[in-house]
């Protein structure tokens, strides 16, 4: 939409009038720029909301004395109705004309389907802010803020349903992902159509503790009172080097010892609370989104829990697969606290083994282990966890490769998902409401937040 600009530099004229006024009628010695802000912003909403309320009360067309009914039948004028909606400007309260009188029962108001509006309820362009709050905040802090930021309240059960019809709607557009990848015909089809694959793309898997509030007597019974459930998180990205200049100290510290410094780009998350079964199914249908399904090399870096393995396997056979690396040393030095009392002994078998390790000389660390078998009982636990993973620790030829063999991504993502938004005080969730909010969540992380609140607008009106 244009708009005339000398118009607007008009109203903003006479409302600089309307403020002058107010500040002459204070008579205050003083008036600080902070007040006539607050004046102004008060101003534009009231501005705002009688602009809408004009354009819906106006803005459809000619009254007809009878119009057709989407059942095919008639309807005829009846009155002025009145109906509200939340907008970004607050609470709008308009007299639409309304149409009524069909045999099917249904009346019609010409201005609300035209500008896509469901009375009583919120505008897309508001639910867009008071969702973002709800992702990144417990609901009712989130309530507290949009508070400052809109000048007007909505409730703490509004956040939470905005918030989690985000996460809805990011559900949905992954449930006909997950239905077109599992149907070979219309997998090809979309093949056909998909820009190409990124030459190396990388994967990731994590999961992380959620809390769940049994809340009813049924879900007690059948969960069996288990309050902690898994929260599964995948990202998909790729790798680019970070540029000289933005180096921090650290990674300047890392080129000196490795050479190079990889970071993450075009991260796309996904997660939820599934069985592995059908989180492969996710992961099988954000992954032939991104091109997993295309790309010359597929990698994969996770910390290794054995269904996470499995499920790559079983998707993703060709790809390659690496354990994280700081989860493969740290492992080395919980072995090195618990198998020596000796500082200097400790820290000696752990530089010799570290160093093993980052050669791939993955043969000499189980070696290193055994030797400790005696005395610790991680060491003597770990033979088998570095024997099985000994294919997943060829750090030197990954290196080589220039591959990232970090995880750290999938560190950041279930962090951001669930410690810094499921896990914040006061947080009680059920199953439900813990998924849709960190599916939201995964939306605004991966840049796909206002794909979902164009989807949002375009929803069905309800009758
Ligand atoms: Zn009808």
């Amino acid at each position: 939409m244009k708009y005339n600009i000398e118009k607007i530099n008009e109203i903003g004229k006479l409302l600089a009038e309307v403020v002058e006024d107010a500040i002459k009628g204070e008579g205050q010695a003083e008036v600080l720029i902070g007040e006539v802000e607050m004046v102004l912003r008060e101003s534009l909403r009231e501005v705002g909301r009688s602009a809408l309320k004009s354009i819906l009360e106006n803005g459809a067309g000619e009254v007809e004395t009878e119009i057709e009914c989407a059942c095919g039948g008639k309807l005829k004028y009846q009155r002025r109705r009145a109906a509200t909606i939340w907008s970004v400007f607050g609470k709008v309260v308009y007299r639409r004309v309304y149409y009524a009188g069909c045999a099917c029962g249904q009346g019609q108001a010409p201005v609300d389907s035209r500008y896509g509006i469901e009375p009583g309820k919120v505008t897309a362009g508001l639910a867009h802010l008071i969702a973002l709050s709800g992702i990144q905040k417990a609901f009712e802090e989130g309530r507290k803020w949009l508070k400052e930021y809109l000048l007007f309240e909505v409730s703490e059960n509004t956040v939470r349903a905005e918030t989690q019809k985000m996460g809805e709607l990011q559900r949905q557009a992954e449930a006909e992902l997950v239905q077109t990848t599992q149907d070979e015909f219309e997998l090809q089809k979309r093949e056909r159509s998909q820009p190409p694959a990124p030459d190396l793309l990388y994967g990731s898997i994590d999961a992380a503790k959620v809390r769940i509030e049994p809340r009813h007597e049924k879900e007690k019974a059948t969960e069996d009172r288990e309050i902690w459930r898994d929260m599964k998180v995948g990202c998909w990205y790729e790798a680019e080097t970070v540029p000289q200049r933005q180096q921090s100290v650290r990674q300047k510290d890392k080129i000196q010892r490795e050479g190079v410094v990889l970071r993450a780009k075009n991260q796309q998350y996904f997660c939820d609370i599934e069985k592995a079964e059908e989180f492969g199914k996710l992961l099988w249908a954000t992954g032939c989104a991104v091109g997993a399904d295309r790309t010359r090399l597929l990698v994969f870096i996770c910390d290794g829990a054995l269904w996470i393995w499995n499920l790559i396997g079983h998707y993703f056979p060709n790809a390659i697969q690496i354990v994280d690396w700081y989860h493969a040393v740290d492992r080395l030095k919980r072995i090195a606290e618990e198998a020596f009392s000796n500082a200097q002994e400790r820290q000696a078998w752990l530089e010799n083994s570290t160093e093993d390790l980052w050669q791939a000389r993955v043969e000499a660390v189980i070696e290193a282990c055994q030797h400790l078998a005696k005395k610790s009982n991680l060491a003597k636990q770990s033979l088998l966890y570095y024997a099985n993973n000994m294919e997943r620790m060829r750090y030197a030829q990954f290196r080589a490769a220039g591959y990232l063999i970090g995880s750290g991504v999938i560190e950041s993502g279930c962090k951001q998902i669930v410690a810094q938004r499921l896990k914040l005080p006061g947080a009680q969730w059920n199953v439900e409401g813990a998924v849709l909010t960190a599916k939201a969540r995964t939306a605004w992380m991966s840049g796909n937040w206002h794909k979902l609140v164009s989807a949002r607008s375009l929803l069905p009106l309800a009758a």
